[in-house]
């Protein structure tokens, strides 16, 4: 019996050890029964760059968490992880010490015959056109490089900045703005050619229905950790997220 388990948005961070706490529990547990592990980006609440497991400044939260995977992946289970709108640093550092494989944001696979769309979901909420301009930014080769040659000190204090920055600018938006916006998804279902997509971000954990083009479509949504968290579970039964 195979079984793929999809995660996203945990927000890892040593302000909130709860969270930590049940990702190594579920690391432990549900994780290791299952053959695959797809994290779907914001594994951390932010990643300034791989040296965050290696210099003294670094977080001793991305370390345990390196760890973790490693002994997961160690005993057998396939690990990929996409980036996030918080964690797009996360490199081959991060991808050597966790035996973690780089997933590509959007990745077709193939279940049992079926094809199905993953993808992080920030580049679905398209009417945030601020984010969309941040993105094209921060996933710039020359903002990374420029990034990248601060310290770690630096590049912590400057992500402070930009989360007291960006907290204030969501709290002025429209909820609907920070959500997926319904062509982007019809458009991502006949671009993939899938009737199957799997995403996170939005924090609004959900299995959505889209009829596209005549054929019956579905969308899961995955849930953040910041509450309860959960994941979605793929078996031969079929996908159903399970929450903790
Ligand atoms: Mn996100």
């Amino acid at each position: 019996m195979s079984r793929s388990l999809f995660i996203s948005d945990l927000h890892l961070s040593a302000e909130r050890p709860d969270t930590s706490e049940q990702f190594f529990r579920f690391l432990g547990d549900e994780a290791r029964r299952a053959q695959a592990l797809y994290i779907l980006g914001d594994l951390f609440e932010y990643w300034a760059g791989d040296d965050e497991l290696t210099d003294r400044a670094g977080d001793p939260l991305a370390r345990e968490v390196a760890s973790g995977l490693k002994s997961l992946s160690e005993a057998g289970v396939e690990i990929r992880v996409m980036h996030g709108n918080r964690d797009f640093l996360i490199a081959e550092g991060f991808f050597s010490a966790s035996g973690a494989g780089f997933l590509e944001d959007p990745t077709v696979i193939q279940v049992r015959g079926k094809a199905i769309a993953l993808m992080h979901g920030d580049t679905l909420c398209t009417d945030d056109h601020d984010y969309q301009n941040w993105r094209r930014t921060a996933r710039s080769a020359e903002w990374q490089k420029d990034f990248l040659s601060k310290s770690l000190s630096e590049r912590h204090a400057a992500i402070q900045g930009l989360r007291e920055k960006s907290k204030e600018v969501i709290a002025a938006k429209p909820a609907e703005i920070m959500d997926v916006n319904q062509d982007a998804v019809r458009e991502a279902f006949r671009r993939h050619n899938v009737r199957r997509m799997i995403h996170g971000h939005t924090h609004r954990p959900a299995r959505h229905e889209h009829e596209v083009d005549g054929h019956a479509c579905e969308r899961w949504v995955l849930p953040d950790w910041y509450g309860r968290g959960g994941y979605l579970a793929l078996d031969e039964v079929g996908p159903r997220l399970v929450s903790f």
